[in-house]
């Protein structure tokens, strides 16, 4: 079954939520049995919300709010572990969606309500509660990526089945919203021009094609309060929030350095400090290292929707506004914004040529490399023996974070430039890693950083990634030194390339190549160049078969000769 995204959580250690019923155990079906045994009193109109990884918020909470607007007489909240030991993911990514539940539950525990968490399949625990609570009304924001496609249409038919009025959103996790026309197929231009459009309609309050929604208003804290009076039946198999702790080992969570904390009220009280460190970013000197400027994102709290992009948008836009900004710098701050919704809203189209589709049946087949388990392993042990791209790879298994420009230069790094080692490999390792992992967004920038797309061009293909961090990212190795400690005494001349250094030089720092750290997995110059060639003798086999065809994706099957 396709399920939510949260089948992507998972924890290393066993789960402290029972799973399993022993045969005397009762299960939720006896549970549900019991009840309409006991022909429980009419419950009047019960609403049930659903709160999945893409919406851990009440504000902006464009489904809750309309079903509360039907003044529900009970109210439920329910969050589901689904998938729960599907695949295999990094503490910090388990810590956020821990941060985002406790959150939540702490705003309902403030109006006398509860956050009942359970484990297994969505559609059958949801269709357990729905009988068990006598639920009438649904309220949830489904996700509009084709991949679940086929959940959707499972919770709308439960909803059929079961006589319960549901309430849907699927538009608030993007900052577009699209006429109906639009809504299966759009040019990738056409795209543009509209949310371009939007964004300055949006500023200045005129009126536009497509729309930048507004924010829905606050569910009313007096009503959420009188739910929170009203006597409740009982939640068959509830869970508790699982700790960390009861997750992985202590060794395990050692390791890391939690420099994210989710949850709505936080990411409201961190807005201020994102603003000003992307202000600090476009308003800094052209030449500066984003690095330092950028220091920490927002993409975590997006991802999870403790923010919706609206929010954030309309906050950015009414605050640098304010202060007088030029359009340019806004425009800046914006433009991760817009990449966002660029990537999110490809992946929902399904209807014209130049189309990526999330799980990527259509991209360009550059032939990377196979058999390649041990360069694939000293990656993702950050032992490739280039010590920027290694400081990444530690930053992403420690804080499960890089800025874009870093997750840019690595997918290069891993892809076209060097390493040639297929962008599914670099996927894989990012979606256990990332906070904010996302498949759609994931998708897009791999295909592009690693030249596979044609749909948003190449100009990123041919690169020389060692030279961009070593001269732009990171010229006083400071990021190498923060992730690498092993070179904080390192002379700065030779930090992106340590084997160029004396041995006396190496000694002094307490780091010889070989021994201390590993030698490169390649002699750069040379394997850089024959990736450069291997890319473009490909392009050029494409371009043809392109030009023949006038569809670029027709030539999915095509072979190039590679040296
Ligand atoms: C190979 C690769 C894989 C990536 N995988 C993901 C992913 O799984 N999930 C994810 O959310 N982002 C992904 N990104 C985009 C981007 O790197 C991260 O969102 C980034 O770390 C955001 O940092 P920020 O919050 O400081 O962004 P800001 O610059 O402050 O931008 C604000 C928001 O816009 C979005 N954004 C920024 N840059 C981009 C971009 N280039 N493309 C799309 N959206 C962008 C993010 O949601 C971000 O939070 C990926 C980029 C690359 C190159």
């Amino acid at each position: 079954m396709e399920s939510l995204s949260i089948t992507e959580f998972s924890p290393s250690a066993p789960s402290p939520i029972s799973s399993s019923s022993s045969p005397d155990e009762e299960t939720d079906r006896d549970i549900v049995a019991k009840d309409i045994e006991q022909d429980v009193e009419p419950q009047g109109k019960v609403l049930l919300h659903i709160f999945n990884n893409r919406h851990l918020r009440l504000k902006d909470n464009t489904a809750l709010y309309q079903a509360m607007a039907q003044n529900p007489d009970k109210f439920y909240a329910v969050y589901i572990f689904d998938g729960f030991d599907s695949k295999p993911v990094a503490p910090v990514r388990w810590q956020f969606l821990i941060d985002c539940l406790e959150d939540l539950k702490e705003q309902l525990n403030g109006f006398g309500l509860e956050l009942y968490c359970f484990r297994g399949e969505t559609i059958d625990v949801l269709a357990t509660l729905v009988q068990a609570w006598k639920v009438k009304l649904l309220s949830i924001n489904m996700d509009p990526d084709v991949n679940f496609t086929f959940f959707n249409e499972k919770i709308v038919k439960m909803c059929t089945i079961n006589a319960v009025q549901l309430y849907n959103d699927m538009d608030s996790h993007r900052l577009l919203y699209l006429p109906p026309k639009y809504k299966s197929a759009i040019p990738m231009s056409k795209f543009r021009v509209l949310l371009a459009e939007a964004i300055t309609a949006k500023q200045n309050n005129l009126e536009s094609e497509a729309k930048i929604q507004d924010i829905t208003p606050p569910l009313n804290p007096e009503q959420l309060s009188d739910l929170g009076n009203k006597p409740r039946l009982d939640s068959p198999l509830p869970s508790e929030i699982p700790k960390l702790n009861a997750l992985f080992t202590e060794e395990e969570i050692a390791k890391l350095n939690f420099i994210f904390q989710g949850g709505e009220r936080r990411t409201e009280d961190y807005l201020n400090e994102y603003r000003e460190a992307r202000l600090r970013d476009v308003s800094g000197d052209e030449d500066a290292s984003p690095i330092a400027a950028k220091a920490m994102g927002i993409s975590p709290h997006l991802r999870f929707g403790c923010i919706t992009p609206r929010h954030l948008f309309n906050f950015l836009v009414k605050t640098i506004k304010d202060a007088n900004y030029s359009r340019i710098k806004i425009n800046k701050v914006l433009a991760g914004i817009m990449a966002r919704d660029f990537a999110l809203q490809v992946s929902q189209l399904q209807t014209i040529p130049e189309r990526i589709i999330s799980l990527n049946k259509i991209c360009l087949p550059i032939p990377w490399d196979k058999n390649n388990n041990e360069i694939v392993e000293k990656l993702t042990d950050a032992q490739t023996g280039f010590p920027f791209f290694d400081a990444a790879i530690t930053q992403l298994k420690t804080e499960g974070y890089v800025i874009n420009e870093v997750s840019e230069a690595l997918a290069t790094f891993v892809t076209n430039s060097l390493l040639w080692v297929s962008w599914e490999e670099g996927q894989n390792f990012f979606s256990q890693h990332l906070i904010c992992f996302d498949l759609a967004m994931s998708t897009h920038s791999w295909l592009e950083a690693s030249g596979s797309t044609m749909v948003t061009g190449r100009q990123k293909s041919y690169q020389d990634p060692l030279l961009f961090v070593s001269k732009k990212l990171d010229p006083n190795g400071e990021y190498i030194k923060r992730y690498l400690p092993k070179f904080i005494n390192f002379p700065i001349e030779f930090i992106h390339k340590p084997g160029n250094a004396s041995l006396e030089a190496q000694q002094a720092a307490n780091c010889v190549i070989d021994i201390d750290y590993p030698k490169p997995l390649f002699e750069y110059e040379c394997r850089n160049g024959i990736c450069c060639k291997r890319l473009r003798v490909f392009m050029e086999v494409v371009d043809s078969a392109a030009k023949a065809t006038k569809l670029p994706h027709v030539i999915e099957n095509c072979s190039g000769k590679f040296p």
